[in-house]
């Protein structure tokens, strides 16, 4: 037997980090998670704990070590503070980051600076950090699978296929559950009705950033950072943007595209289930041997596809917008988005109010380079700061 590959998995009570368990749990004798971190709850990171027998585990809220100590099995290390997710994201042949939101940044550069494969499902970190995130990338032996479906499927479509002759990628989005309203239709929706996603479980962050498609133009972004590197390719630079379309599929089956200068189109399909693209990157450049999301052909139907409507969804155009000024703007557009969505969760602005916040945001920053993760911090602090003024404004 071939000794188990070892898993850091951060974030690891989250939707991302459960769903990385079971795929583990299928096959238990090729994975090995050595460490466990969690931001807050303590509870189910112990249990975690009891179960998986990882070497350490950290909480990043330092005032719960005293209760995660009590809880944990003996003989396992126990680490606390924001800094302690970074900290056990160093030792793993793979590093999964499912942290939610821009606190995963310091786990991305924690696992490419020790040469790690990070198996990525925190876009933020990739998008606010990009030029950040690209340098630690050219550390040897480090390398990004991303567990963003989309992604994960252009990945796919990408593999034996020379990167010079792609002529687009086309990315898939459901649609969420506004898929078909105007933007009259969209004035007053509810918390509960944004989080019913109608083909994806996932957290709340994402649910609503799914019904804006803020969530999708932060993978048009994605997908640059990731495939977009080097100084020629056809998906670099601004002008890289051009040749990345989305397409709304509301059976969300085909996860993404990629299409050749030879005209044809390479997708890869598979029924909405996480657990594939978390596989596949534990996995990669092998292959899990048990099936997560297999079609079953003779109830599938039919597969849909339309344009996505901008003028509803004003969050997609603003993200290309961001995307192609490069520099501290995606990060400004993530900070006031997270801003915006956590307003909107909290009932304080509506759901439309969310792109006018980070519209607002955007069009007061003035636009700068990002040389270190410290200018990432900066870059997001100063748009929190300005998304939030936006919110007290609209917040009467
Ligand atoms: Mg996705």
């Amino acid at each position: 037997m071939t000794t188990p590959k070892t898993v850091s998995l951060v974030g690891s009570t989250g939707s991302i980090g459960t769903q990385t368990i079971d795929v583990v749990r299928a096959e238990p004798d090729r994975y090995r998670v050595i460490a466990l971190a969690a931001s807050t709850s303590v509870a189910e990171l112990a249990a975690q704990a009891e179960e998986l027998r990882p070497d350490v585990v950290a909480i990043a809220d330092a005032s719960l070590a005293p209760k995660l100590r009590e809880l944990v099995p003996k003989g396992i290390e126990v680490l606390a503070g924001p800094e302690s997710l970074a900290a056990v994201a160093t030792d793993a042949d793979v590093v999964v980051n499912g942290v939610v939101g821009f606190a995963g940044l310091s786990v991305t550069l924690a696992a490419l600076y020790a040469g790690r494969r990070l198996a990525l499902a925190n876009k933020e970190s990739l998008i606010a950090g990009g030029p950040v995130v690209q340098r630690a990338r050219r550390t040897e032996g480090a390398e990004i699978v991303p567990v963003d479906s989309e992604h994960c499927a252009v990945h796919q479509c990408l593999r034996g296929n020379p990167i010079e002759r792609v002529a687009r990628l086309v990315i898939t989005a459901s649609g969420g559950p506004f898929r078909g309203r105007t933007a009259a239709e969209l004035a007053d929706v509810s918390v509960e009705e944004a989080l019913a996603h109608p083909t994806w479980s996932m957290g709340p962050k994402i649910t609503v950033d799914s019904s804006t498609l803020m969530n999708k133009g932060l993978e048009v972004i994605e997908a640059h950072e990731l495939f977009g590197q080097g100084p020629s390719g056809p998906l670099s630079g601004p002008q890289g943007y051009d040749r990345i379309d989305v397409v709304v599929h509301p059976q969300s089956v085909v996860h993404s595209m990629v299409e050749y200068t030879d005209g044809a189109t390479v997708a890869q399909l598979s029924m909405p289930d996480m657990r594939l693209p978390i596989a596949y990157a534990l996995a990669y450049p092998d292959r899990a041997a048990v099936p997560w999301g297999t079609i079953d052909w003779t109830t599938l139907g039919r597969l849909d596809f339309e344009p996505p409507d901008h003028a509803a969804f004003p969050c997609l155009g603003l993200a290309y917008e961001a995307g192609r000024a490069g520099g501290d703007a995606p990060a400004t557009l993530n900070a006031a988005n997270e801003v915006a969505v956590a307003a909107f969760l909290d009932g304080l602005i509506s759901w439309l109010a969310i792109p006018d916040i980070i519209k607002e945001t955007l069009d007061r920053h003035n636009g700068g380079t990002l040389e270190t993760s410290e200018d990432v911090v900066e870059a997001d602090r100063r748009a929190r700061e300005r998304a939030r003024l936006a919110v007290e404004r609209i917040a009467t």
